[in-house]
């Protein structure tokens, strides 16, 4: 049998920079990056002290993290969020676009603050972090895009036009990046998590938490660990001919509403 594929780990010596990863899923992404020989740029905007706790167990599992806080919402502070990188390793290789929030409420009370803050952190964030990203994966030619949306921008949900509308505009963004960096050796993915156990999830009313398990397939709530193998995969070598894709990783939720 031929040791072929059997080589470095997939994204060793690489630099990541994964957006709101001072806790849940980012957090996760950053922690599975790192076993993978990946450094990792720690992103956070309020939480310092969990961001910093994030760096140190990067560092005790052999790999390298700095931590920048930054509002991803922000021009100026994604700018120097990566001039920050850039003087540190010199490259961006992966950038996991993560950081995100929900504003619920249904449509006919939305306030316009609601909506601008949910497409502002879930979206423009994704414009401004991808646009500062590809600058630097072009001159390397290789990079990995991966941004985080959710079954909901596939299906809508009651209450999140505003989040469902967003991570609709993540997809149509990513598709389109796909397509315009694809001869870079640049690949562009959405991964599309469904109820994944995270604060998000933990501070929904118990009532609505049973009526959402029973619609999911595989019968239990995601962990963040799921999310974080899918997004490690995607940033890996082997994930080279994988571009433009939206990646659900839901228990068989969107199939089986
Ligand atoms: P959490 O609420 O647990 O964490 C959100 C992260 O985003 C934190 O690190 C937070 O930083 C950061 N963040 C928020 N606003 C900003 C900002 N303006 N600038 C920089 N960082 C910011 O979220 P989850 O882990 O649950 O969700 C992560 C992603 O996954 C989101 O995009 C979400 O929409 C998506 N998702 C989550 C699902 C779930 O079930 N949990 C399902 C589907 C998708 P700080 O700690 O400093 O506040």
């Amino acid at each position: 049998m031929s040791d072929e594929g059997v080589g470095p780990l997939p994204s060793e010596g690489r630099v990541a920079l994964v957006t709101g990863s001072s806790r849940g899923i980012g957090r996760a992404i950053a922690l599975r990056l790192a076993k993978a020989g990946t450094k990792v740029v720690v992103n956070y905007v309020r939480r310092e002290e969990e961001a910093r706790a994030v760096a140190n167990a990067i560092e005790a599992l052999g790999s390298k993290a700095i931590v920048v806080k930054a509002d991803v919402t922000n021009t100026q502070e994604v700018q120097a969020m990566f001039q920050k990188v850039q003087d540190t390793w010199g490259a961006v290789d992966i950038l996991v676009n993560n950081a995100g929030i929900i504003k619920d409420s249904l449509l006919v009370r939305m306030s316009d603050r609601d909506w601008d803050e949910t497409i502002a952190v879930n979206l423009r964030s994704t414009f401004l972090c991808t646009r500062a990203a590809l600058r630097l994966m072009v001159r390397r030619r290789w990079g990995r895009i991966i941004n985080i949306a959710s079954v909901v921008a596939m299906v809508g949900n009651v209450g999140q036009a505003n989040y469902a509308a967003s991570k609709a505009g993540v997809i149509a963004l990513t598709r389109s990046v796909a397509k315009e960096v694809a001869s870079r050796n640049i690949t562009a993915n959405v991964v599309a998590p469904g109820y994944i156990t995270t604060d998000i999830v933990e501070e929904l009313p118990a009532g609505l938490k049973e009526r959402i398990l029973a619609r999911i397939p595989v019968g239990r709530f995601g962990t963040v660990e799921d999310v974080a193998a899918l997004a490690a995969f995607v940033a890996s070598e082997e994930a080279s001919y994988i571009t433009g894709q939206v990646l659900s990783v839901d228990g068989g939720m969107a199939i089986g509403w």
